[in-house]
């Protein structure tokens, strides 16, 4: 792989980069995020897991201002988030983010996709932009289809693409929710193996997975979900040697 600087943040520079207090939200009457208190330090990778419909998904989009939250503070790198405008689109350039569906634009070919926010957002010229993009593409392996349109990939190609345009834009913090779910069992390691890397570069993580291999050995923390609220929070090696509570213990029961 080709090397490239990822992380923008001083690899010196400490202190904690994601932070809720107290987030509440509701869909109606459903209390889906209660009481959600959850800090990320710079370079900290965190793997959230949970069941189904337990809030990891919208956990996610509230930390990137897809979902407006109810109450509580969510603030980035010591900056509650922006409502609106340019400060908005800045913040989700901040905040990186790869969905289970790959999202990329369909009708922009690879390249396009990882220059286009780079050129609107970040204020780069063009030349600058290809020059990041394709050093990005190289670095996650799919530097040969760089011309090629998004349907002409495969889902894990499509994917590593996913993660070079949102590298491109020079996060602070990558959140990653359920990246490997849609993807044929044969590419899911290509993806994983992006995200190794990407955890080993020092990049603060926040990776929603079913993926256990990966929670064991790039997470430094494993946040459990049950019903809209964190249970309980452990090192990979606690959590999965010694889960405390009946609901985890149920669900891991399950899953391994
Ligand atoms: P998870 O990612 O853990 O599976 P989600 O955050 O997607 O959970 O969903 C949590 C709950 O909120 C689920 O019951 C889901 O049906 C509900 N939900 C999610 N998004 C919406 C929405 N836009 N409107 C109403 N309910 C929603
Ligand atoms: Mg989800």
């Amino acid at each position: 792989m080709t090397e490239v600087s990822v992380a923008k943040e001083d690899v010196a520079a400490t202190g904690d980069l994601v932070v809720l207090q107290s987030v509440n939200k509701h869909f109606g009457a459903l209390h889906v995020l209660q009481d959600i208190d959850l800090t990320v330090a710079r370079g900290e990778v965190v793997v959230v897991i949970g069941p189904s419909g337990s809030g990891k998904s919208t956990l996610c989009r509230t930390i990137n201002r897809l979902e407006t939250i109810d109450s509580g503070s969510i603030t980035i790198d010591g900056k509650p988030l922006p409502h609106e405008g340019k400060e908005l689109a800045r913040l989700r350039a901040d905040v990186g983010m790869v969905f289970q569906s790959f999202n990329l634009f369909a009708h922009k070919t690879v390249l396009e996709n990882v220059t286009l926010g780079q050129i609107k957002v970040r204020k780069k010229d063009k030349k600058a932009a290809e020059e990041r993009a394709r050093a990005l593409l190289d670095r996650v392996g799919v530097g040969a289809q760089a011309e090629k349109y998004p349907a002409q990939l495969s889902g894990g190609q499509q994917q590593r693409v996913a993660i070079a345009r949102a590298l491109a834009m020079e996060p602070k913090v990558m959140l990653f929710d359920e990246p490997t779910s849609a993807l044929d069992p044969e590419m899911i390691n290509e993806v994983l193996e992006v995200m190794q890397q990407l955890a080993r570069d020092g990049m603060t993580m926040i990776v929603v997975t079913h993926e256990m291999g990966f929670a064991r050995s790039a997470a430094n923390r494993v946040v459990f979900m049950a019903d809209g609220r964190i249970v309980e929070q452990a090192t990979p090696d606690q959590f999965f040697s010694n889960p405390r509570s009946d609901r985890a213990k149920d669900f891991l029961s399950k899953i391994l």
